[in-house]
């Protein structure tokens, strides 16, 4: 049966060793939460680094056994590993890389190495378990590499991706020396989320401009795959916060937390030491809250834990003493034999802790420079059970796109932090019981379960999509049954586009007319009388006419604008005007003017701006003012606005090349059909043909076509097979 495995980068497990022996707790994560109900099923699999260097094989072999009874599968790193990998790529590189602090980025090829190497060693683990119709979820920053390395070995899998931080700008990413195989890895997956849509907005323009790739809708077509981007943001396990809020056990400590402290109000700080988390920038705001407000001195305390983490390493370590001084400044003071101004923990507290500080503060202040989503902000609105209670909360983290009826601020406008604390204590209850009930109604429904199943939903409707898209490769299998089925048919109808198809490219179109390989192909074929050939193209009639005449053909030109059948002139198929032109013109020309390396291309009853020579990203960002412009001109005009490969066209909207095939499907009966193209305007002719044709998509798009062959020489290739 097809199974799913999870991949992280530490399994939802802690092991510590005491007296030799290796003691196992699971711990209590949202992702742990959120996924543990798909990882303990039937044979899934939860693949990570268990949290510690075991070298022993005995050990590593005792480990394994354990943990597979959990259903998860360990990946052992060495102590270099994790020092390189993890410590090293991971939090020195790509962690100050991603929260936009670039000034702390080590730039390093070794831990460079390292993180491919460790990268490697996941996947083969993941391919030891690996079958053919399994779903694999990678999760984060230290996988970045991992999709593409699993695409490698297993082309068809399914394969989703979440990044937990932020993705940054293209202007912070492009400082990486590897930041094109960095994403040239993630885009190895089917599936790839971000918890906001402007994370999704800089990896998609960073797809653009490093990997030349644009999206339409969030989908991107790399190589024969149509990958999918979208937003969204994790939630938590509410009913755990909520439940624990009112456990026996968090109201009792709620009591001898107040005894202790006394009856003064509480502002609530927690965080993971951490620069991202803006800890220095939030105890000088409280400082200079207490200076410009005296009235609430000894009135109000700010209790804030800090969790450790790292406080070994060099950034990390100052971090701590910056902290430490900080706090030691304020509380000196400021104190009174009666109150304390900070109440500063440095250490992690167990859940039922939590909840009663999430409890007893009025204010949660979370202010992030920078945060992928911050789960703090949403446990304490859980557990705001009386629905009183104010978040003050940087727009800088993620969960600041959601709960919208938070205080919002800049974490490095200090006064604006200042003037956020006074209005948060003075805010009237009725006030603040309708914002926290909204954003409990939200966090309700958004929850973690809401986030696995919605990001499970995602991939499978990528790979549905890819599905219904799949083309063949059309193998010799498949032409052997082509070439019979043509031989022993009696009345033959072949469509052929012409560029692309019939020829390569050419950034002359001028060049591209028939060579003597191609017109003996074509002569051959159309003397056959068994065979009524039909070239299917968007160039402008004069061009076929003169290059085609000779053949015994008909054309279809222009997208399907004019048809010509055997012994007769041209003729439009359906009666179209060309008076919309003129004034769609005049816009057209205010983009080129404004838009240097584009132009405009005049046909009969089409216009198309190309912007294949502009600077990336301008083209992509005119053609989006172009057509919603456009939208709102042509509502009354019976006109179609397509984007291309580096075009916009404009045409009626009766034309295109699947309507003007269908005139000869309903014209002639046959019993061999053979439709080849190469571009997204013979999708239509694809789509029109019906379910016993052969239909072949020359390049490697995703395709409407049930075959698809590398380049025109292909098609050259079977055409003379075929005679
Ligand atoms: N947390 C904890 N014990 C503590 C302090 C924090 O278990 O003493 C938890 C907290 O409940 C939250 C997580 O640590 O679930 C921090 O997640 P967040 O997204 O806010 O920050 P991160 O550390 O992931 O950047």
């Amino acid at each position: 049966m097809a199974k799913t495995i999870i991949v992280s980068n530490r399994l939802p497990v802690k092991i510590s060793q005491e007296d030799g022996k290796f003691i196992y707790k699971p711990s209590e994560g949202g992702l742990a939460t959120g996924l543990g109900s798909i990882y303990k099923e039937g044979d899934n699999v939860w693949i990570g680094w268990p949290g510690l260097a075991i070298n022993k094989s005995d050990q590593q072999q005792e480990v394994i056994t354990n943990l597979k009874k959990e259903s998860m599968k360990p990946v052992f790193l060495t102590t270099t590993e994790i020092e390189d990998f993890y410590e090293g790529f991971s939090n020195e590189t790509l962690w100050p890389n991603f929260h936009y602090f670039n000034q702390y980025i080590v730039y390093d090829d070794d831990l460079w190495k390292a993180y491919q190497k460790v990268n490697k060693k996941f996947a083969k683990a993941i391919q030891e378990v690996l079958e053919p119709d399994d779903t694999i979820w990678i999760h984060d920053y230290q996988l970045l590499l991992l999709p593409q390395l699993l695409r490698e070995h297993a082309p068809k899998a399914s394969i989703g991706f979440f990044l937990h931080i932020p993705f940054p700008s293209y202007e912070s990413f492009r400082l990486l020396p590897w930041r094109r195989e960095l994403l040239e890895g993630m885009l190895g997956a089917d599936f790839l989320a971000f918890h906001t849509y402007d994370d999704m907005r800089h990896f998609l323009s960073s797809v653009n401009r490093l990997a030349g790739l644009g999206n339409s809708n969030g989908q991107i077509n790399v190589d024969n795959r149509k990958v999918m981007v979208d937003a969204l943001p994790m939630g938590i396990d509410y009913d755990k916060y909520a439940e624990s809020a009112a456990s026996p056990e968090t109201l009792a400590r709620e009591v001898r937390y107040r005894t202790s402290i006394g009856d003064q109000r509480l502002i609530l700080s927690i965080d993971r030491l951490d620069y991202s988390k803006g800890i220095p920038q939030r105890l000088r705001a409280f400082e200079r809250f207490l200076g410009e407000y005296p009235e609430y001195v000894g009135k109000v305390s700010l209790l804030m834990v800090v969790v450790p983490s790292r406080d070994q390493v060099g950034k990390y370590k100052e971090l701590k003493e910056e902290v430490d001084l900080l706090v030691g400044r304020i509380n000196g003071h400021h104190s009174r034999l009666n109150w304390t101004p900070i109440h500063y923990f440095y250490r992690s507290f167990p859940l039922n802790a939590l909840s009663a500080f999430y409890r007893m503060a009025e204010v949660a202040l979370v202010t992030p420079m920078r945060d992928g989503m911050n789960l703090v902000c949403k446990e304490f609105i859980a557990s705001r059970l009386d629905k009183k209670g104010v978040l003050i909360l940087s727009e800088m983290a993620g969960a600041s796109k959601e709960l919208s009826d938070a205080i919002l601020i800049n974490p490095n406008d200090m006064g604006e932090m200042v003037t956020a604390l006074k209005n948060a204590l003075t805010m009237p209850v009725k006030k603040q019981m309708a914002q926290i009930s909204s954003m409990q109604n939200s966090l309700k429904h958004y929850n973690i379960h809401h986030w696995v199943s919605m990001f499970m939903k995602g991939l499978n409707y990528i790979k549905k999509v890819q599905k219904d898209l799949e083309t063949e490769i059309l193998d010799n299998q498949i032409s052997d049954r082509l070439i019979t089925g043509y031989k022993s048919a009696e009345k033959r109808m072949i469509f052929l586009d012409y560029d692309g198809t019939l020829v390569g490219f050419d950034s002359d179109p001028t060049k591209t007319k028939p060579d003597k390989e191609l017109i003996d192909i074509l002569s051959k074929l159309t003397k056959d009388k068994k065979n009524q050939v039909v070239i299917i193209s968007g160039r402008g009639r004069d061009t076929l006419e003169e290059w085609l005449s000779d053949f015994d053909l008909e054309i279809i030109a222009e997208h399907g604008v004019w048809i010509k059948e055997k012994g007769k002139e041209f003729r439009t198929l359906i009666n179209l005007n060309d008076s919309w032109k003129d004034p769609i013109m005049e816009v057209l020309k205010g983009y080129v003017d404004r838009t240097p390396g584009s132009f405009v291309e005049v046909k009969d009853y089409s216009l198309v701006w190309h912007y294949r020579k502009v600077e990336t990203g301008l083209g992509e960002a005119r053609t989006r003012e172009l057509t919603s412009h456009l939208k709102y001109i042509t509502v009354d005009k019976n006109l179609k606005v397509l984007e291309g490969n580096k075009v916009v066209e404009i045409k009626n909207s009766e034309i295109d090349k699947g309507r003007a095939a269908t005139v000869w499907l309903n014209k002639y009966e046959s019993d061999f059909i053979l439709a080849c193209g190469d571009d997204w305007t013979d999708e239509d002719t694809f789509k029109a043909m019906p379910d016993d044709a052969f239909t072949i998509k020359v390049g490697n798009m995703s395709s409407a076509a049930k075959y698809r062959v590398t380049d025109h020489t292909d098609i050259r290739k079977l055409l003379a097979s075929l005679l």
